[in-house]
């Protein structure tokens, strides 16, 4: 039997990725020691010869060996937006590394002019390794007879570009990716919905991977200026996990989240019965996750 195609965890750390350059708090000093870090947020999916790849860090290479090497060929790039860990790995595909050519590149109007209006971007649109292909919010592509994608579009910081979560629709399965975004108000507003589970509910997701860039209000002292719904807040707005909920695993990790995970350290937090995504692991997409 074939394997079944399906979504890959890349990166869980937020844009910086741990440890961040420069920082000796705990966490960062433990992934020193340890010789090891995290990579920026980014996931793949699979779906048969193709490999689609949500937004393309630096750590492409390390982040690539979590994919069997026969499935290893990025087809298609889908692009959330302008900052950078989410697209500071482009330049790799490249005549000065990978040299790849045709690749879909799937990204929103103001994301696809921030890249020609990059000189070392927009070179690479010329000479043929990415073919944009400009994406409208909310409107359906469909990939495959098992795999669509639908960009959805989120407030968040805009100084380059819009940003997009995506809802990666499966035969069976839906994940929504949404590594970004401002504040549950705005973005429930902008969606047109009263709660996150209405949210969630009406979109049909059945995994979500959701910004869990910090645990709390003032982690960093400049955390106004770069704001994310911190985990503490999302949880108290969604309550306790139910049997019969669906499954959402926190990414895009700051070092200075007590959440980011440290080996095998056990985490003293209360995460009410919701996940924390861990890089390497594997969603089923296109089977039932009992099957
Ligand atoms: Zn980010
Ligand atoms: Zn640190
Ligand atoms: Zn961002």
């Amino acid at each position: 039997m074939p394997p079944h195609p399906e979504a890959i965890i890349l990166g869980i750390a937020q844009d910086g990725g741990v440890p961040q350059p420069g920082c000796f708090c705990n966490t960062c000093t433990y992934y020193v020691e340890n010789e090891s870090r995290l990579s920026p947020t980014s996931i793949a999916v699979k779906d048969g010869d193709d490999l689609h790849l949500f937004d393309v860090t630096r750590d492409l290479t390390k982040q690539l060996l979590f994919i069997p090497e026969e499935s290893r060929q990025v087809t298609d790039v889908w692009l959330t937006h302008g900052h950078l860990g989410h697209i500071d790995g482009l330049g790799l595909f490249g005549k000065e590394a990978m040299g790849a050519s045709g690749i879909r590149l799937h990204a929103s109007k103001s994301m696809l002019k921030l890249i020609q209006n990059t000189p070392r971007w927009n070179s690479m649109l010329e000479q043929g390794v990415f073919q944009p292909i400009p994406f409208v919010s909310n409107e359906i592509l469909r990939c495959s007879s098992d795999l669509s994608i639908k960009p959805i579009s989120v407030p968040h910081r805009d100084e380059f570009t819009d940003t997009h979560a995506f809802l990666i629709q499966g035969s069976r399965r839906s994940l929504l990716h949404l590594p970004d975004h401002d504040r549950w108000d705005t973005t429930l507003t902008h969606v047109g919905m009263k709660s996150i589970r209405d949210w969630f509910k009406q979109i049909q997701a059945d995994v979500v991977l959701l910004d869990g860039t910090f645990w709390s209000e003032g982690e960093i002292s400049r955390q106004t200026n770069v704001p994310h719904p911190p985990i503490s807040e999302t949880i108290s707005l969604l309550g306790p996990r139910e049997s019969h909920d669906i499954d959402i695993r926190f990414i895009h990790f700051n070092h200075t989240n007590p959440a980011t995970p440290r080996g095998d350290e056990s985490l003293d937090l209360d995460l009410k019965g919701w996940g924390l995504a861990s890089e390497g692991e594997v969603i089923e997409l296109f089977t039932d996750a009992t099957e």
